[in-house]
């Protein structure tokens, strides 16, 4: 019995019944922000149950046990309520003339706390004794704006995503979080996957069949993991990824994968559909440090990016080589921006010549980050992650800088010049203002327009090269040369010849190896330089190491080199000596 409601007296029967209805309503209240305050009417004594004290506001609940601030009399309900809305308070308080069984209901802001009033959603119902006599009064208080959060939350948490209907990204952080968190000396896996080569199956069968498969791995997942969220969560994540995380044990890993392996097969569908995973094992540290269900997932994902297409792995476990790479690449993040203001980049050319005279035509300008402590890094380490995280823009921005100022100082030395081309990173191609900022720095330092030029790579993306042809283009009617370089890798096409405007087609020689033992290889390089001289695009072999691959190149019809054999990229004082030598 709570001292408010007895004050040392002994409780009927009908107070104990009374009390323990109470009781049960509060119990229902507790996830509800809201808290019940009975007042007995011929008493004038406030009752709250003690387990819902802590839904009562501080200083609400000094004031209740003070006694009758509810009452319309003790005005003390003024001190609670925002000036605002004391008037309908003082009648909905005023129960002077309230009858038993009557029922009223009020909104209105009440203090919480320091300078801060939330709205309320108060009710009240009085009560009768056993003769009929108003008795006591039940007033609930409903804090309607947590209501509203609450209702939020609920509503986020059974978001889901419309195609599958899975749970959608935001549940599964959620939700996942609230599963690790709860079982804290359990390690978890956090599987990551994707399907190989989604995009061509979009592409071949069309998005309507593309969406049946997705559905089609959203139902398996969930026949493999069940209903109960609370052991194994997932979700589709967007496109054709998906996410599941649950406790780990190996078999159940592979266990889940060779499920799907096996039920993708199994679709009809005349196309061998393979998925990537990438797996990453929850460990003590991650626990201990609260690390975010996104940081796990990013780890999975790193794992599942050296599979992703692969042809003889699709899983892949989130290793200690991984994870040096990663704290490589964060280091790289951490310090690019001091490094470009210290002037660590530095711009090496690599001479391009006439194989048979040996002469020297242009070079291309390649970047060097030279590190207070780690040496020289290669761009191959660097410009990945920048072309990730957008840095690339700039760093190409000070490389053409950089260029520029070279030849005009070149040009006022009165030295020979020849054409350097500089490397645009494919993420530079949605840049709308690149081409404006190209010929703004070109106009800076008075370069002629043939001095400069610009190597653009194909890419995967269809979308892409529609950029990649608007640049080209752009670029050609404002006099720049314009090179595709690294053609002959996986991006390059042969239609992008005819589409795309360029005037030099750059062979790499790592893409298209000759040999002497290789003579379908052999033919196919002769093929395109043939083609090439035909559409009267100038070609230009890079990679080129030995005299061997020189010699044969000479014998197919190509007369331009950049390579190893030749020259490798060197720091501009060297190139400037080669010029003159
Ligand atoms: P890339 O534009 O295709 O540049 C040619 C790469 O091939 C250079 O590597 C060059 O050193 C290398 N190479 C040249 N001849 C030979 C050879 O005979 N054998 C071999 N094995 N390699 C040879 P590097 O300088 O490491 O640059 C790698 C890539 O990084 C470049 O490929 C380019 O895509 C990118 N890159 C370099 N500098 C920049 C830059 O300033 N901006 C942008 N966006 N990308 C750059
Ligand atoms: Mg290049
Ligand atoms: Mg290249």
């Amino acid at each position: 019995m709570d001292q408010e409601s007895s004050k040392g007296q002994q409780p009927s029967q009908r107070e104990r019944f009374l009390e323990s209805n109470l009781l049960r309503d509060s119990r229902i209240l507790e996830h509800t922000h809201s808290f019940i305050v009975e007042y007995n009417l011929k008493t004038k004594q406030c009752f709250i149950d003690p387990a819902q004290r802590q839904y009562v506001y501080g200083d609400w609940q000094e004031k209740i046990q003070q006694g009758c601030w509810l009452h319309a009399d003790g005005a003390d309900f003024k001190q609670v309520v925002l000036k605002d809305d004391i008037q309908k308070a003082e009648v909905f308080f005023d129960f002077s003339d309230l009858k038993a069984g009557e029922h009223r209901e009020m909104d209105a802001r009440f203090y919480v706390e320091a300078h801060t009033y939330e709205w309320f959603r108060t009710s009240l119902v009085c009560y009768a004794d056993a003769r009929g006599q108003k008795e006591r009064v039940l007033i609930t208080f409903t804090n309607a704006e947590q209501e509203l959060e609450t209702l939020k939350k609920l509503k986020f948490l059974l978001a889901k995503d419309p195609l599958t209907h899975m749970p959608n990204l935001d549940s599964f952080v959620h939700m996942t979080d609230g599963m690790i968190q709860s079982q804290k000396d359990q390690s978890y896996a956090v599987i990551r996957m994707d399907i190989d080569k989604f995009r061509m199956i979009n592409q071949m069968y069309g998005t309507k069949e593309g969406d049946n498969i997705l559905r089609y791995i959203g139902v398996k997942i969930q026949e493999w993991a069940g209903p109960v969220m609370e052991l194994c969560t997932y979700c589709r994540v967007s496109s054709d990824v998906f996410c599941v995380c649950m406790p780990t044990e190996a078999d159940a890993i592979a266990e889940l994968i060779d499920f799907l392996q096996l039920s993708l097969r199994a679709y009809p569908l005349k196309f061998d559909m393979v998925m990537s995973f990438g797996v990453y094992i929850t460990c003590e540290e991650d626990r201990r440090e609260h690390i975010s269900v996104s940081t796990l997932m990013d780890r999975a994902a790193s794992a599942q990016r050296t599979v992703k297409d692969s042809y003889v792995n699709h899983v892949a476990y989130y290793d200690n080589v991984i994870r040096k790479k990663e704290i490589a690449e964060q280091i790289i993040v951490s310090e690019m921006k001091k490094a470009l203001e210290t002037n660590q980049f530095q711009v090496y050319l690599q001479p391009k010549c006439e194989m048979d005279t040996g002469k020297i035509i242009g070079a291309e300008a390649l970047v060097r980050w030279i590190h207070p402590s780690q040496g020289i890094i290669s761009p191959g380490e660097f410009v990945p992650v920048f072309e990730k995280n957008g840095f690339i823009s700039e760093l190409d921005h000070f490389v053409l800088r950089a260029t520029c100022e070279m030849i005009r100082r070149w040009l006022d030395e009165g030295k020979k010049v020849c054409p350097i081309s500089v490397n645009i990173s494919r993420t530079d191609l949605y840049d709308p203002n690149l081409l404006a900022q190209i010929k703004e720095c070109v106009a800076q330092f008075g370069v002629p327009h043939d001095l400069i030029a610009f190597e653009l790579t194909e890419s995967a993306f269809v979308s892409d090269n529609m950029q990649l042809y608007n640049l080209a283009k752009l670029l050609r009617e404002n006099q720049f040369h314009v090179m595709m370089d690294d053609f002959g890798s996986g991006y390059s096409s042969l239609n992008s010849l005819r589409e795309i405007p360029v005037d030099v087609l750059k062979i790499d020689l790592k893409f298209l190896p000759p040999s002497t033992d290789d003579k379908r290889g052999n033919v196919i390089l002769h093929s395109i330089v043939d083609m090439a001289n035909r559409l009267g695009l100038e070609v230009i072999v890079e990679g080129v190491e030995t005299m061997e691959q020189a010699q044969f190149l000479l014998s197919i019809g190509c007369r331009n080199a950049q390579g190893f054999y030749f020259y490798k990229p060197m720091p501009v004082s060297e190139y400037e000596r080669c010029l003159e030598g």
